[in-house]
C-alpha cells in the first residue's frame, strides 16, 4: 500500500483481492496531491489578490496636466503618480512635450512618460470619465461641491472600482479656467498656507496621489470592489456636456435664455446638476424632455406664424 502511494503504477502490480481499497488510497493521494495545489494557489492568490485587485482599480485612475509649461514639473510628476502605484498621465495641450528635462525629472518613472496620453482639450481626457476632481489653489467665484485631500482620494478610490476618474491639475501660472474647474464633479483644495496656498504643480500631485493611496491601503483590506450603491452607472463628462448643449438650446428656444446676455445660468444650472449627480438613465429621460419642449416650441411658432400670415387670422374686422 505504501508502494502504491509512492508510485501510482503500483495498482496494476497488485494481485491481491482488495485492490478496490488500494485504488481508493491511490485516489486519496492524488486528492492529497489536489489539496495541496489547490492550498498553495489559494495562500498565494491570497497575497497576490489584493495586489491585483489593487492594480485593476488604479488602471481605472488617470491625472490629467492642463496646459503644463515646464516639462520639468511633467516629469516631477510623472515621478509622484508613480512612487504612489498610479499609471495614467493624460496631458491636455503641454507647452513643451515630449522634452528631456521631462525625462530626467521623472527619474524611474520614464514608462508613465512615454504612455502619456497627450490631447488638445480637456474634454477628450475625461470625456469617458464618470467622476472628475478639479485641484485648485485657491476659492473661485461661484462655489463648487467640494472634498478635503482625504475624501477625494477615498472618493476616487472607491469610484475607481466601477468607472474611470479622473484628477485635474491646473497652469503654473493661472491654475485652471473657470470653465474648466465647471466641467469638474468636485473640487479639491489641498489647506496650505492661505498667505502662500500655492503648491508647485508636481508637489500637488504628489499630496493628492498619496491620498488615493493611502485610501486603498486602508480599502484594500476591508472594502471589496464594488461597494457602491447605485443601480444605473454615472453620466460619463461627455454625455453631460451634451446634454448641457442640449439644456442651452431648449432653453433659448423657449426664451427664457440668450446666449449674448447670458449672466450665470448655465453656471449655475450645470452646479445645480453637478450636485445631483445624474445617472445615465436620468440624463436621456432629461434629453428626452428637452426634445418635447423643443418640439412643443416649434408647434407653437409654426401655428402663430400660420395665424400671423392666413388672411382670415391678422386684422380680423369683427
Ligand atoms: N497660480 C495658480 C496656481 C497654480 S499651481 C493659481 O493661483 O491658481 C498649479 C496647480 O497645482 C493648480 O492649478 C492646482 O491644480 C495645483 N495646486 C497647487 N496648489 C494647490 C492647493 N493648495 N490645493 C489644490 N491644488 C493645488
Amino acid at each position: 500500500m505504501f508502494g502504491l502511494l509512492q508510485n501510482g503504477r503500483g495498482l496494476y502490480q497488485n494481485r491481491l483481492p482488495g485492490w478496490h481499497f488500494v485504488g481508493l488510497v491511490n485516489n486519496t493521494s492524488l486528492l492529497a496531491r489536489g489539496a495541496l495545489i489547490t492550498g498553495v494557489w489559494f495562500v498565494t492568490m491570497r497575497g497576490l489578490l489584493p495586489g491585483l485587485l489593487m492594480k485593476e482599480r488604479f488602471d481605472n485612475i488617470r491625472v490629467v496636466l492642463v496646459n503644463t509649461s515646464h516639462p520639468g514639473n511633467i516629469g516631477a510628476a510623472a515621478r509622484a503618480i508613480k512612487n504612489m502605484g498610479l499609471e495614467r498621465l493624460f496631458l491636455v495641450a503641454p507647452q513643451e512635450f515630449p522634452a528631456d528635462r521631462a525625462v530626467w525629472r521623472a527619474a524611474n518613472a520614464v514608462d508613465v512618460l512615454n504612455r502619456a496620453v497627450v490631447v488638445e482639450t480637456l474634454e477628450e481626457a475625461i470625456g469617458d470619465c464618470g467622476l472628475v476632481i478639479g485641484s485648485s489653489a485657491r476659492e473661485r467665484s461661484i462655489p463648487w461641491p467640494s472634498l478635503e485631500p482625504r475624501e477625494c482620494g477615498e472618493r476616487m478610490w472607491r469610484e475607481a472600482a466601477d468607472h474611470q476618474v479622473a484628477l485635474v491639475f491646473g497652469r503654473e501660472d493661472r491654475g485652471l479656467t473657470n470653465d474648466e474647474l465647471q466641467k469638474c464633479t468636485y473640487h479639491v483644495h489641498i489647506p496650505s498656507n492661505p498667505e502662500y496656498s500655492s503648491l508647485n504643480l508636481a508637489a500637488a500631485v504628489q499630496v493628492l496621489t498619496y491620498e488615493v493611496r493611502m485610501a486603498a491601503l486602508s480599502g484594500s483590506k476591508t472594502a471589496s470592489a464594488g461597494d457602491n450603491e447605485w443601480d444605473i452607472p454615472p453620466a460619463k463628462m461627455a454625455e453631460l456636456e451634451l446634454y448641457y448643449v442640449h439644456l442651452e438650446q431648449a432653453l433659448v428656444d423657449l426664451g427664457f435664455h440668450d446666449r449674448a446676455n447670458p449672466r450665470q445660468t448655465m453656471t449655475r444650472l450645470r452646479r445645480l446638476f453637478n450636485r445631483i449627480r445624474l445617472d445615465s438613465m436620468e440624463l436621456s429621460i432629461l434629453r428626452g424632455v428637452l426634445t418635447a419642449i423643443q418640439n412643443a416650441v416649434f408647434r407653437f411658432e409654426k401655428t402663430v406664424s400660420k395665424d400671423e400670415t392666413s388672411p382670415s387670422g391678422a386684422d380680423d374686422p369683427s
